[in-house]
């Protein structure tokens, strides 16, 4: 037992809990791409690697630089408008750290991304969990109620994690008309690559608009570099600079900046994996609803079981199964299953459909 102060606010802190790894098993409990890593991206990391001397033996380029042109061109937006960070949880740490002090209040939607309030009570803020409607969609309307003098930010997540449901171009515009312009609101757009439906909004383009918002991306799920970590921010200069001052530094690798720039240039490539995740998707959503299972309507690589007080038994069912599932395993909770391979997806049904429902 170490005889240094602990800060004591951190007992009542909740691990951020990731997805397990089991040999043997597959993992459906990240939100991953279920594909080897593109050959271009390879080629991009491996060219780092042979450069010897002058290669990862320097510290990497603070600020991306590259990779944040090569994100300008693609978003059609000023580099002065982008951050790009240590995966898109390090920039909702730096988030918080840029907008909440000590006592201020930062508004989500719950169920949404498990990281919200720990990032928020890291920084000594204070969460405000907003529970999301009976069809499992975000409550904008509730969430707007929820803004008080307090509030500095909220979290928008669409597709909602681990719900998968979308919030509309127009509910978002009359939710951002409804909040003060002083609040900062984060659309997370974790999972927009995946999402078919013609009314969803697109962060970038509403941040090119509204000084107070700012849209948040991840390399991590549809360009299938989650152990990269990279992720971006997207919005007003001075927000993005705010971003920059509080970042740790040279937390972006080297190795990461090369290949998502590789990855970028590749999207060709990466389009019918997400098709094909979104067809698979589509099948698996049947076919559990098929088997009696409540199943939200998902725009992301992920769907949602609610299964509340059953979610564990279901996961451990799975894991028999060895197919390892996210479990949520409180009132609010459920399981949530990535879509992986049809073989993968194949794996989870056979497990699903002798369950019990
Ligand atoms: N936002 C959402 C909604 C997520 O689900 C995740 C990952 N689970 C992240 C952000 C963070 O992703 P990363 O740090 O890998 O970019």
């Amino acid at each position: 037992m170490s005889t240094a102060r602990i800060r004591p606010s951190l007992s009542a802190l909740p691990a951020y809990a990731p997805g397990r790894t089991v040999p043997g098993a597959i993992k459906l409990a990240s939100n991953e791409l279920s594909y080897p890593v593109l050959p271009t991206v390879a080629d991009a990391v491996s060219e780092v690697l042979g450069h010897g001397l002058t290669g990862l033996n320097r510290y990497p380029d603070n600020n991306g630089t590259a990779l944040v042109e090569v994100l300008a061109q693609y978003l059609g937006r000023p580099a002065e408008n982008i951050v790009a960070g240590c995966g898109s949880v390090a920039l909702c740490q730096q988030l918080v750290q840029v907008a909440a002090d000590a006592g201020d209040e930062v508004v989500f939607g719950w169920r949404s991304f498990e990281a919200y309030p720990i990032v928020s009570r890291i920084a000594g803020a204070t969460p405000v969990p907003v529970p999301v409607t009976a069809d499992h969609r975000l409550d904008l309307d509730a969430m707007a109620a929820a803004v008080t003098e307090r509030t500095r930010l909220v979290y928008v997540c669409t597709p909602n994690n681990p719900t998968g449901t979308v919030v509309h171009r127009d509910e978002l515009e009359r939710f951002l008309d409804a909040v003060p312009d002083d609040v900062l609101v984060v659309v997370d757009e974790a999972y927009r690559e995946f999402d078919t439906d013609p009314d969803t909004p697109d962060g970038v383009e509403i941040s090119a608009r509204r000084s107070n918002v700012l849209a948040l991306r991840t390399m991590s799920k549809a360009y299938g570099l989650a152990g990269l970590r990279v992720g971006y921010a997207v919005g007003d200069a001075q927000l993005i600079g705010a971003l920059r001052q509080v970042a740790i530094p040279f937390a972006l690798n080297t190795l990461a900046q090369r290949a998502a720039i590789a990855a970028l240039g590749a999207e060709d490539e990466l389009r019918p994996r997400w098709a094909e995740v979104v067809s698979e998707r589509t099948r698996v959503t049947g076919a559990l609803r098929g088997h009696g299972y409540e199943i939200p309507e998902s725009q992301a690589n992920f769907v949602w079981l609610p299964l509340r007080e059953r979610a564990a038994d279901f996961s451990r069912h799975c894991e028999d199964h060895k197919v390892i599932v996210r479990v949520f395993p409180d009132a609010s909770g459920g399981v949530r299953v990535t879509i992986g391979s049809p073989d993968e997806n194949d794996a989870f049904l056979a497990a699903a459909t002798s369950y019990q429902v």
